[in-house]
């Protein structure tokens, strides 16, 4: 797939706020774990990230007035807000130095894990069947995923933004 290697301990989790979650899609995407949830409030955003370990990514610039993120407690990255998703994600992975990863399912961030072929007759689409060798599921939430057009525009667009840094 798309990186080298897939996620290990070392590497940041990311806790997204409500108005980043296309960022979120593209963060697992690049290999990343990372939540997000609509209508979360600020103080609650803060706490989970906290509570989970997760370095918190936000556009909301007062956020960034709050003492634990102001310390260094909590890890926070400021996003621009005017920057697309793409560019977004290029931001974190320039600022934090990040590589591309062995991509995590985009729907929920879990670990997408090798599934043979034969196992997926019948599941998936027959033209998907059909043309692709390789197939992965979400270890959380099992959505299959195969190596198709659809994913080779995103693993493009991936490679795109990485190569003009
Ligand atoms: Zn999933």
């Amino acid at each position: 797939m798309t990186g080298e290697r897939t996620q290990e301990s070392s590497d940041p989790r990311f806790l997204c706020d409500a108005m980043l979650g296309g960022l979120a899609r593209w963060l697992r995407a690049a290999g990343y774990d990372a939540q997000f949830e609509y209508g979360i409030k600020d103080r609650d955003l803060v706490a989970r990230a906290q509570a989970t370990g997760r370095m918190l990514l936000s556009s909301d610039g007062p956020m960034f007035e709050r003492n634990v993120i102001k310390n260094g407690e909590l890890p926070a990255l400021y996003i621009p807000q005017q920057l697309g998703k793409l560019d977004q994600l290029r931001f974190v992975l320039d600022k934090l130095h990040l590589p591309l990863l062995s991509p995590r399912c985009m729907a929920c961030g879990g670990e997408l894990r090798d599934v043979p072929k034969h196992r997926v007759m019948g599941e998936a689409p027959p033209l998907a069947y059909r043309n692709c060798e390789h197939f992965w599921r979400c270890r959380n939430c099992a959505k299959l995923f195969w190596h198709g057009t659809h994913w080779q525009k995103i693993t493009t667009r991936l490679h795109d933004i990485t190569a003009q840094g």
